[in-house]
């Protein structure tokens, strides 16, 4: 990635987030294979006779992610960092309606104990992906505890959904090769920071992301924040008048593999 613009992005997000403990990377992706998790493992027809009866767990809801082409049709993938949080259940509602899927880049610490979001999420064609444990500045940790960060919170995601995020997005964009090496994951970054944390007016955060809107990009939004959700009244249904197809991060992708520890950023396709 343009190193200039990566940390032009860390020093426009890292100070006003800090104070408002918000800001984050975005994107959201799955390394491409978009309908992996489609099928629940097949389980012998009948057990052992020696083997106790497991209790059966509960089956996950899935729902297959259609393949979109996207160097055929217009698509653009919105991004929601932080989350879950009081208002995700209210933005999963209007992204239902729109039939909308996004990409939403979880902490692991705000996803304990809303397990139900998570499933939620997957159920209606979301893709999850890692915004770190605790939104730390990565830069600022070793190495051992990025990759604590990252394991903790791809754990919790796995046991919420049966899967664990494919890509990874660091708190305040911010990242470097010695970050990029210890998480492991493809990090997704964002056209354009659509700065919802500072100016919280869903008629501001909305007029700022229609007017980035352009064939194959990632936009970065905030789910914790109430005017950001607000904001998606206007932009959903005039995303869909201009002809856009709302897509996942991964189905952005589509068939080319993200790298581990690769930086991606505004449009590709
Ligand atoms: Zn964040």
């Amino acid at each position: 990635m343009n190193q200039r613009l990566m940390w032009a992005a860390v020093a426009v997000c890292l100070l006003p987030a800090l104070a408002a403990g918000g800001c984050g990377g975005d994107g959201g992706a799955r390394e491409g294979k978009v309908a992996a998790r489609a099928t629940a493992p097949a389980r012998p027809a009948s057990p052992p006779a020696t083997a106790k009866p497991k209790p059966s767990p509960k089956p996950l809801p899935t729902r297959s992610v259609p393949r979109v082409d996207c160097a055929r049709v217009q698509c653009l993938a919105l991004t929601f960092d932080d989350g879950p949080g009081e208002h995700t259940g209210r933005l999963l509602d209007m992204l239902r309606r729109y039939d909308a899927p996004s990409t939403f880049y979880v902490l692991g610490g705000s996803a304990k104990g809303e397990e139900r979001l998570l499933r939620r999420m997957t159920a209606e064609g979301h893709e999850i992906g890692n915004h770190t444990y605790g939104h730390p500045n990565l830069v600022e940790l070793s190495s051992e505890r990025i990759r604590s960060e990252i394991r903790r919170t791809q754990d919790v995601v796995r046991k919420a959904v049966g899967s664990a995020p494919r890509t990874m997005r660091p708190p305040y964009g911010s990242t470097d090769e010695r970050v990029a090496k210890a998480v492991g994951m493809p990090q997704i970054f964002w056209r354009s920071d659509t700065r919802d944390w500072a100016d919280r007016d869903a008629n501001v955060v909305a007029r700022r992301v229609l007017d980035i809107a352009a064939p194959g990009a990632v936009i970065l939004l905030h789910d914790t924040l109430g005017s950001s959700v607000d904001a998606m009244k206007k932009v959903l249904p005039e995303l869909k008048r201009r002809g856009y197809r709302l897509v996942t991060v991964s189905q952005l992708r589509g068939t080319k593999p993200f790298k581990p520890g690769g930086v991606y950023y505004r449009e590709w396709g």
